[in-house]
Formats: structure tokens, sequence, C-alpha cells
């Protein structure tokens, strides 16, 4: 088996006492496109900046292809960065500033301009090799930024929060172009945001972080489905938690719970006493004004709703400041047209619920 193209082993930041990144592992393999996520000061960009070679790790190694690059300088490492700023150079045209890094390298004049035409042509920006960069839309910047990245044909590239400074509709835009880009290349992306969206739709792999720590790594859909702790299922935002203690009767498959006793799924088979956390999944969960036949019922009252494109994600009182939300595709909510305050059942299978053990 090939060796992974990135390996972070036990890497560590510290800056004068305050540890930015808690000795993190993390393996990267050829062709992946990963991206680190968390809340603000949690360490995505430190991580990123000791990567590319901006920062070098208190302890730890970065090891690219076997190759530890702790001490090697940002301009030796093939590990280009793009982040936010873009930091184009103002004072060079679209062509320019493509070569720029071409012509560092000593890649004679003809190569160069060769090399940065057929990125400019790839990227759709052909037209404009001879603009200066100061005339360009936020959409045309970003591509000079990827294709000033790109004609240095790394297998590693790191962006850092590169749409953050673009228009909604171009977001979508550019993560579709990145996305394509990506997969057609077959580099290596690792990619630092804040927004979930972003992450959860453009990325293999995704890496949660907080507070210096990674909390999980693996597919949206694990991390949507499969949480590994509290901090991941309540920073993916549309998770319901409900905290309870296994009961003594029912062979473990029951916990007492301010919701009620409720049902666990047939796999759990927890000892009797031990406290846990079930994970539901706002998706998951039915709203109807009968009292359904499921064996997990909650008596609400709905709060209010929140459209979220095409689905509707409704907030419920649960009674003693006990809160609970469902979301549904618009057209069902239409259907239910729940009124303000109205009474309704919250119903779900039990095997839809994930149980995290704490
Ligand atoms: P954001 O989303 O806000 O950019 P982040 O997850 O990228 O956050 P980092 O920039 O990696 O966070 O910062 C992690 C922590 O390290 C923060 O608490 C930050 O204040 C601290 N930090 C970053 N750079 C330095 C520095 N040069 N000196 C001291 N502390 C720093």
């Amino acid at each position: 088996m090939n060796s992974p193209l990135l390996v972070l082993d036990k890497v560590e930041k510290d800056y004068g006492g305050f540890t930015a990144v808690k000795s993190i592992d993390l393996v990267v393999e050829s062709g992946e496109f990963i991206a680190i996520m968390g809340p603000s000061g949690c360490g995505k960009t430190t991580t990123l900046r000791m990567i590319a070679g901006l920062e070098v790790p208190t302890a730890g190694e970065i090891r690219l292809r076997d190759k530890v690059l702790n001490h090697v300088d940002p301009w030796q490492r093939q590990t280009p960065l793009v982040w936010q700023s873009l930091a184009l150079f103002p004072f060079l045209n679209v062509r320019q500033n493509v070569e720029f890094g071409l012509k560092m390298r000593g890649v004679d004049a003809s190569a160069r301009r060769a090399k940065a035409d057929g990125w400019l042509e790839r990227l759709g920006l052909g037209a404009f090799a001879t603009r200066p960069v100061t005339q360009l839309s936020g959409g045309q910047r970003q591509r000079v930024a990827l294709a000033r990245s790109l004609v240095l044909e790394p297998e590693l590239l790191l962006l850092d929060e590169p749409l953050s400074a673009l228009d909604a509709h171009l977001v979508v835009k550019m993560q579709a172009e990145l996305i394509q880009l990506q997969k057609q290349l077959g580099i290596t992306f690792c990619y630092v945001t804040h927004s979930q969206s972003e992450a959860f739709a453009m990325a293999d792999r995704v890496v949660i972080m907080n507070g210096g720590t990674i909390q999980q790594v693996g597919a949206p859909r694990e991390i949507f489905r499969k949480p590994a702790n509290r901090f991941v299922a309540e920073f993916i935002g549309t998770n319901n938690i409900i905290a309870g203690k296994v009961r003594s009767d029912g062979g473990g498959s029951m916990i007492e719970s301010g919701f009620g006793i409720l049902q666990l799924p047939r796999s759990s088979d927890l000892a009797p006493g031990r406290k846990v956390e079930l994970v539901i999944g706002a998706d998951f969960l039915t709203l109807s004004r009968e009292r359904p036949d499921l064996p997990n019922l909650v008596p609400v009252r709905v709060l209010g709703e929140q459209f979220v494109g095409s689905v509707v994600v409704v907030h419920l009182d649960a009674g003693d400041e006990r809160s609970l939300r469902a979301q549904l595709p618009l057209h069902q909510f239409e259907q239910l047209a729940p009124a303000h305050g109205e009474a309704l059942f919250a119903g779900w299978q039990p095997g839809n619920a994930y149980v995290l053990e704490t």
C-alpha cells in the first residue's frame, strides 16, 4: 500500500504558554478533499499554517510523503496556501500574478507563459490575462489566486476560508467549481472553514476541531449520523440530545430521562444505571396531532419555525424548559400546518437514535 500523502503525528503548537493545537494526529491520503472545521479559535488556521510552513510546531512531526517538514521553509514545501485575502500582487496583471511562483523557481519566460496561460484558460480567465488584478470581480480574483497556486502543480493545496469574502451566490458557484477541479486534477485539498455547510458539501472527510484538539474525523454522513461525542453532536446543530440513565428493567434497552421513559436502539444492551446521551437527528422526529404508534413519544407545543431552504426546522417546547426540534420537508410542514402554541406529539423509532456513552 502507498504511504499516505500527509501525516500529522502528535503535532502541537504552543504560543508562549497558550497551547493553540494540542498533540493532534491526522493522516491524509493522496487525492482526498479534507475540510478542517470548528468554532472560532479552535486551532484550524494554526494547523494549516503549520502544514504550510508559516508556523513551526512546538512538538510532533509533520510528514509529506514520509519526509519530515517541520523545519522546511514554506517556499520549499510544494504546499501553496490560498487564503481569504488572496494576497495577489496589485501592481502585476493577471498573467504576471500567475507566473510569479514559476519565476521564483527559475522557469524560463516562454515555459512560464505557456503554463500560466494554460491555467488561465482552464479557469475561465483567458480573456483577462493582461488586466490588472485590481479590476477583477471577487470571483475572478479568487480564480486568479487558485491559478497562481495550481500552476506550481502542487500535490497538496492548502485553502484557508478561501470563499469567505464572496457573496452567497458566488460561494455556491465557487464551491461547485472547486469540487470539480479537485476531482479532475486529483490534487489533495486541505480546506479550512468555519462553515458547516461548506465543509459537508465539499469534503470527502471532515475534521472537527475544538479547543486545539481533533474531536472527530469522518465522512460528512458519518459525522452527521454518528457523532463521536456531545461536542460534535451539538456542533452539527441539527441533533436533539437527551440525557438519561439506563433502567434496571427492560434488559438494558430503556432509559429514564427528563422526556420520560424512552427505548434505546435494539443493539444498545447497556448496564443498568449507566448514564447515556441519546442523539436523535431532527429529521428523524415525526410530528402529529393524533397519538402515533411509536415507541418513543413526547407531548410538545409548537414554539416556532425556521425555514432553511426546502426544509423547515420546527422548535418545540417539551415542558420543564426542555426543548426538541424537528426538521420537516417544506411540503410536509405545509400539510401539517401547525399553529404556534399547538399541542402535538413528537415521536421517533428507537433504531433512529444514536447512543453516546458518557
Ligand atoms: P478562526 O475561525 O477564528 O480563524 P481558528 O480555529 O482558525 O479560528 P487559530 O487562528 O488557529 O483559530 O487560533 C487558535 C488559537 O491560537 C486562538 O485562541 C488564537 O487566539 C491563538 N493564536 C493564534 N495565533 C497566535 C499567535 N501568533 N500568538 C498567540 N496566540 C495565537
